[in-house]
């Protein structure tokens, strides 16, 4: 008898267009039991009195996510439908629809309303990325979710969808992506200063105007867009132990990551305990991306028992190569001496992944499976043997049935407590679902 958590990250629209009865039969055949549609936040109907403490309208994503549509396309028949229904049709196969919400995320919110979003260095604002020390985006995502769990019975997860700082989500790299050199842009992150994160961390005790100097002044290097420049940063810093380096000799940056840290984790508190209140049954879980380089998010697994009940791990190894080829692209447009090998090299050294030395390669192929058994055993190792590390894996284009099988078992290798599998950006082939659900039972995972 095993109980391992199987989910799956579905795409309604397209499970709407098959039909319900057949994609929740072939989850089932998959053993999957949790489904996480995107978008199903903004499906749920509005109860003003939730949204008292806050100035931002959500009628503006709803009807955003019905009308328009983010990066994975309209919700337009989800939101359209009643969840009470639609999660009674799900009971019958066994299935339970969950609640997810990406807190940090959102063009049009942040359109509506600029000083939601995160500020960097030179006081410039992301286009989407709203920052979750500042009140509005508190009492409105915590709004929302008490409007939803007080009016809505039956569910049993709140699963939060990267909540994290930066100016630009990795998982869905933008096209205006800022060329800046590796790694100080990360050691040296530039945001957020927002006048929210600013007190904050005043608060705390930090000595904000000195680290903003200091950021200022080593952001210089990072946009410093000269192949000499390039080389020299690169060769500086080729492992851990020369970033260690870095660390010694700026020890007010590492308060300032760990500060992110736990202005995300901050966040998460909130929500954990508003959603504890409502009903202390409702397990609640957060998406992290991979350990290697969830700390420039300000994402840290080694909290996370402490603050949610179980881990998702995102790391989308088919995948991650078309979204992370853009920054890349960017330094290389800025400084056209370099190869596409030089960036790679750096690359997959300091993130500690390995993959193809082309652009095309790693678009095409990504980063190599392997990467998910290490991304996995770290994530344990950081979270401990009590708290579940949920492996969330690619089952979008290009990956095939046979690259889920793989990965399914690097994730088993890597001591993964339970396992999602990824279709959200879209046409993902019928076969991995299959493919996902007969590697599971291969390995005794699910019966
Ligand atoms: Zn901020």
């Amino acid at each position: 008898m095993t109980n391992k958590y199987v989910g799956v990250w579905g795409v309604f629209e397209e499970d709407y267009a098959e039909g319900l009865e057949k994609a929740f039969q072939r989850y089932k055949e998959a053993g999957i039991k949790h489904v996480m549609y995107g978008g199903i936040a903004h499906t749920f109907d509005v109860h003003e009195e939730f949204y008292r403490d806050t100035k931002i309208d959500p009628w503006i994503q709803i009807n955003y996510e019905k009308n328009v549509g983010d990066a994975f396309g309209t919700k337009f028949n989800l939101i359209t439908s009643e969840f009470n229904d639609l999660n009674a049709l799900a009971g019958e196969y066994g299935l339970s629809l969950d609640f997810d919400i990406t807190p940090g995320v959102s063009d049009p919110i942040v359109e509506a309303y600029p000083d939601t979003a995160v500020v960097d260095i030179e006081g410039k604002t992301s286009k989407h990325w709203m920052c979750p020390s500042n009140q509005d985006v508190r009492a409105y995502f915590y709004g929302r979710t008490e409007d939803i769990l007080r009016n809505y019975k039956g569910i049993r997860e709140v699963e939060l969808d990267v909540v994290s700082i930066d100016f630009y989500d990795p998982q869905v790299v933008p096209d205006w992506v800022l060329p800046e050199l590796y790694p100080l842009r990360q050691l040296a992150i530039g945001n957020c200063f927002c006048d929210h994160c600013v007190k904050k961390a005043k608060d705390a005790g930090l000595q904000v105007d000195k680290i903003k100097a200091e950021i200022a002044e080593i952001y210089k290097t990072a946009t410093t867009l000269t192949y000499e420049n390039f080389k020299d940063q690169a060769e500086a810093y080729r492992g851990a132990f020369d970033v260690m380096r870095f660390v010694i000799k700026h020890p007010e940056l590492m308060q300032w990551l760990k500060f992110r840290g736990e202005a995300v984790d901050d966040f998460v508190i909130g929500m954990n305990k508003l959603v504890k209140s409502v009903d202390p049954s409702i397990l609640i879980s957060s998406d992290l991306v991979s350990p290697s380089f969830s700390w420039t998010l300000g994402q840290m697994y080694h909290t996370q028992p402490a603050i949610t009940d179980l881990t998702k791990l995102m790391l989308y190894h088919k995948r991650i190569g078309s979204f992370e080829v853009k920054p890349l692209k960017r330094i290389q447009q800025a400084i056209p001496e370099i190869k596409e090998s030089e960036l790679l090299d750096q690359y997959f050294r300091l993130k500690a992944f390995d993959g193809p030395d082309s652009f095309q390669g790693f678009v095409d192929e990504g980063v190599s499976v392997e990467n998910v058994y290490y991304e996995v055993k770290k994530a344990k190792m950081e979270v401990g043997q009590h708290h579940k590390i949920i492996a969330g894996l690619v089952g979008d284009p290009p990956a095939t049935p046979d690259d889920v099988r793989e990965a399914v078992v690097m994730a088993h290798k890597g001591g993964a407590d339970g396992y999602m599998l990824h279709l959200w950006y879209g046409n993902a082939p019928k076969e991995n679902v299959v493919a996902f659900g007969e590697q599971l039972r291969a390995l005794g995972e699910i019966e």
